[in-house]
């Protein structure tokens, strides 16, 4: 099998044994992988200390005909994880999108959309802390790119165009927004005016709208300032209604659970 190389995010790692570490790896052309570093643990001459978490490296690796797990030859520091040491939360922050993307794709699934977003959410929670609305958007954009957007401009089960003032019920189980009529036969929740029409806002903004522009200098309490349309105040109740409004979303649809949802729940609010 010959040598490959590619650019890799490194989302967890583990010893094994007595000097090797097993690494889990998300890389632009082939999705995620998991690889074997030997010796990363005795020679850190080798290694010298890239495969961490949240380090984005240039990967080298054998892939082995008799098993899924990759050898790992060499890693290059692209960008070091140094920043996100700065605060616990931002550790936390990284860990639920690392997360995210290792239990949410498949090995061997090649998703450049989703790499370039885990790359940036990395690179902007080194400058700054994520408010709640960043983490929402991000995870919005998350789950398109992995193909599960939510449907919040029309009615999911009969299609009717709907006006920001009708969207008030929301079905987990269909992904999306009901009409009045719908929402008599389709099980969904009922959320206060403003909330739905909220979240389809945030999947229709440009990312570089978010964290990254807003430099040092943000606001540390889930508040965004000068957005038109918003309630000031109402902002940081719609997001967290919306963080749990995806986190049921997730769980009911991927039967998956994140570790670090209830950490990062605990630190943000
Ligand atoms: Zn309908």
């Amino acid at each position: 099998m010959p040598l490959v190389k590619d650019e890799a995010i490194i989302l967890s790692t583990r010893l094994f044994g007595e000097s090797d570490k097993i690494v889990r790896f998300f890389t632009l052309s082939s999705g995620k992988l998991s690889g074997i570093a030997k010796g990363a643990k005795k020679s850190q001459k080798r290694f010298m200390n890239t495969l961490e978490p949240f380090n984005q490296v240039l990967i080298e690796y054998f892939e082995k005909a008799t098993s899924s797990l990759v050898r790992i030859e060499n890693a290059d520091l692209e960008e070091s994880n140094s920043g996100l040491e700065l605060s616990f939360k931002r550790v936390c922050m990284a860990s639920f999108f690392t997360e995210f993307v290792d239990k949410l794709t498949k090995e061997k699934q090649r998703n450049e959309h989703l790499f370039q977003t885990l790359k940036k959410i990395l690179d902007s929670l080194k400058l700054v802390e994520f408010t709640t609305t960043d983490i929402l958007y991000y995870e919005l954009q998350m789950l398109r790119h992995l193909g599960y957007m939510l449907n919040l401009a029309a009615c999911v089960h009969c299609g009717k165009a709907l006006a920001d003032v009708e969207k008030l019920y929301f079905s987990k189980e269909r992904g999306g927004t009901l009409c009045t009529g719908c929402a008599h036969s389709v099980p969904h929740r009922q959320y206060p005016q403003g909330f739905i029409p909220h979240m389809l806002r945030l999947t229709e903004t440009p990312m570089n709208s978010h964290a990254q522009s807003r430099g040092n200098s943000s606001s540390e309490h889930g508040e965004r300032e000068g957005e038109a349309g918003y309630p000031r105040a109402g902002v940081p109740i719609l997001d967290r209604m919306g963080r749990e409004v995806l986190e049921d979303f997730v769980k009911f649809h991927l039967a998956v659970e994140f570790k670090s949802y209830r950490l990062l729940k605990s630190i943000t609010g």
